[in-house]
């Protein structure tokens, strides 16, 4: 469902990666792995174009978005319908309450109805476990919480992707195992997503592939079983020592 081929970014000329091709399947996980600096969130932000790549080709959806400058207006819209984003550092409106947080992405975006949007985002705070702390503010709300309330405002747009930059890397473990529980849901209801993590264990039980991220581009890639428990590359090898 989304496939890049040759994907290259630098930044004043020194290379992030180069040479990156990668297929995610409809339905299934990709979990994406590797020491910081690797480049995994610039590949994220390479697959919905909150950064130009300097070559190569994005697929999403049977939808092509090549490397050649910014999209047009119609490629971006498309995009943004396609693709949503779940951010380590949660970007919540800090003015707005959870439920509004939720509604206005919708009313924006989607052009959606007010009140068909409040619905909405309350059938997804409840599905996250927040309904009765719809009209809290972000800031009174644990960094768990808020991430959850995160991935609802994603939710709501109806993306057929989503893309996590270590949605739990900022969280206590206690409070990360309630948003991992409910990317265990998403996963196991078939969505299709990209994982940028370091939670191995999560990636093993929910991904079809973990990819390693090192030296500028994918060092190892295959079923979580293989990569993460006999990874063939060196770099590889390494990081993986490190996180364990
Ligand atoms: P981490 O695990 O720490 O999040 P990462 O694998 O996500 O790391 P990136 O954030 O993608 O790594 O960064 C890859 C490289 O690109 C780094 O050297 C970083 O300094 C550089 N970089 C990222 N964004 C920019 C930018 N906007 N301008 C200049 N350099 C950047
Ligand atoms: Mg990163």
């Amino acid at each position: 469902f989304v496939s890049l081929r040759g994907l290259a970014k630098s930044f004043h000329g020194q290379r992030v990666f180069e040479g990156i091709d990668l297929d995610v399947r409809a339905g299934t996980v990709t979990a994406v792995i590797g020491p910081s600096g690797g480049g995994k969130s610039t590949l994220l932000r390479c697959v919905n174009r909150l950064e130009t790549p300097d070559a190569g080709t994005v697929t999403v959806g049977g939808v092509r978005y090549p490397a050649d400058g910014p999209l047009d207006r119609a490629r971006r819209t498309a995009l943004n319908r396609t693709v949503g984003m779940v951010f380590q550092s949660f970007n919540l409106f800090p003015h707005l309450t959870a439920e509004r947080n939720i509604t206005l992405a919708q009313q924006r975006a989607l052009k959606r109805p007010r009140a068909e949007a409040v619905q909405r985002s309350r059938e997804l705070l409840d599905r996250v476990g927040l309904l009765e702390r719809a009209d809290a503010h972000p800031h009174t709300l644990s960094g768990g919480q808020q991430q959850r309330v995160a991935i609802a405002r994603a939710l709501a747009l109806d993306p057929e992707v989503l893309l996590f930059d270590e949605p739990t890397s900022a969280l206590d473990p206690e409070l990360a195992l309630d948003v991992l529980a409910v990317m265990r849901s998403l996963a196991a209801e078939g969505r299709t997503m990209i994982v940028v993590t370091h939670e191995t264990r999560f990636a093993e039980e929910v991904s079809e592939q973990v990819v390693v991220m090192a030296d500028g581009g994918i060092v190892e890639a295959g079923t979580p079983r293989a990569v993460l428990h006999d990874p063939a590359h060196p770099r590889a090898r390494r990081f993986l020592a490190s996180v364990r």
